[in-house]
């Protein structure tokens, strides 16, 4: 059995409640931590680190758990740069590009996609994010939802079944027989390659009771439910959610009180919601819109995440620093907020307790920074701090 040593840790970030400074992240100084069999065996000060057959000196820097992204759309073919660059012009979103997504990724081959997927799933790791959701979404026939997620399956544990991301073309004028589909063969399709069912809640989407019907029909099955909620307006998608036991509502950019009252009503004996808020401000950025007040969210007692969205319409970015940086400049939540919700409250969001979290039995998931404190994170917004990533507990 081989173990891994990272030594001289000047800040290590545990999100061990209680077990050191700064809260919730439960930051630890002059630490060491041991990894053995890919999993966190010891975390203690660095004075009383155990021998190990190997080590890393991460020189006085800052240590954290990876960064867990719980929301992405990765299996898609072409891009949409020219619908960007006209928005930037002042062309409004709509969401109605997703069917350009959809049509070209129909007519590419598996081997274009995976090399997608991979591509990006490499990028994401190298700027920290050890554990990432995977959504389908732009196939939307029971074929091409079925390769998607068995794609997706190759990189992530963590995938979803969302056949109902919009209503295609060749539905258009017939959105019951396309529920109808998503929840008879395109759900027996998918199913031996998801964890989770989502729907896009949204005017010009699903309306609740289409939502209701698909989601309930994927818990039938056995997937845990997430849904994209209130992000282009308000809408039934929050309580939704609530009603279903979702794991996590995503978007959450339009709320109204009865909407964080219902989030609210969802706190557990540990403090946090069993519905986690999952914010996703690279969409706001990417498409000029209002960001979601996650202050509003965070003083109402809310477990609050933050992802990507990495997609190619609406929020192209896989970094998760990059949302760290919008989180705090322009959500009003602090460094320390930000960071927890993109790394426990990602895990939060996907019910994973081995991932976010630095304490013996945990996965060996963790990023050294560049830097001596988390905070430099957003205080230092485009900058590559990510200098080492252990994934597994092996460097990458
Ligand atoms: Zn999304």
């Amino acid at each position: 059995m081989s173990s891994l040593l990272v030594d001289n840790i000047g800040e290590l970030v545990t999100n061990v409640a209680g077990s050191g400074e700064g809260g919730p992240l439960g930051i630890r100084r002059r630490a060491a931590l041991l990894v053995e069999e890919g999993e966190v065996a010891w975390v203690g000060p660095a004075a009383d680190a155990p021998a190990a057959d190997g080590r890393i000196d991460a020189a006085g820097a800052a240590v954290l758990p990876g960064f867990v992204d719980s929301h992405a759309h990765l299996v898609f073919a072409g891009d949409r740069a020219a619908e960007f660059a006209a928005r930037m012009a002042g062309e409004p979103y709509t969401g109605g590009g997703i069917r350009t997504t959809v049509g070209a990724t129909r007519a590419a081959s598996d081997g274009e996609l995976r090399a997608t997927v991979r591509r990006l799933r490499a990028e994401a790791l190298r700027q920290g994010t050890t554990t990432i959701e995977i959504k389908s979404g732009y196939g939307l026939t029971v074929a091409d939802e079925a390769r998607s997620l068995r794609i997706a399956a190759e990189v992530t544990g963590e995938t979803t079944f969302l056949g109902a991301h919009v209503v295609p073309a060749e539905y258009a004028d017939r959105p019951d027989e396309y529920v109808g589909l998503v929840c008879g063969p395109m759900l027996a399709a998918a199913r031996p390659y998801a964890r989770w069912i989502d729907v896009f809640c949204e005017r010009g989407a699903f309306d609740a009771d289409h939502a209701r019907a698909i989601l309930t029909c994927g818990q039938a099955v056995g997937l845990d439910v997430r849904v994209h909620a209130n992000q282009l307006g308000p809408g039934p998608g929050v309580r939704l959610g609530v009603e279903l036991g979702a794991a996590s509502v995503d978007h959450c950019t339009h709320l109204t009180d009865a909407d964080v009252d219902a989030l609210a009503s969802t706190a557990s004996d540990d403090g946090q919601t069993a519905t986690v808020a999952t914010l996703l401000p690279g969409a706001e950025f990417s498409t000029r819109s209002p960001y979601p007040d996650a202050r509003r969210l965070l003083d109402a007692g809310v477990t609050v995440a933050l992802a990507t969205d990495c997609n190619p319409g609406s929020s192209y970015t896989s970094s998760m620093p990059f949302c760290i940086a919008l989180a705090v400049r322009e959500m009003r939540m602090t460094p320390a907020e930000a960071v927890w919700a993109a790394t426990a409250g990602g895990a939060r969001a996907l019910r994973r307790d081995d991932v976010g979290v630095l304490r013996p039995g945990a996965r060996a998931d963790l990023i050294i920074l560049d830097a001596p404190s988390h905070l430099h994170l957003a205080y230092r917004p485009g900058v590559p701090l990510v200098r080492q990533v252990l994934h597994n507990g092996v460097p990458r």
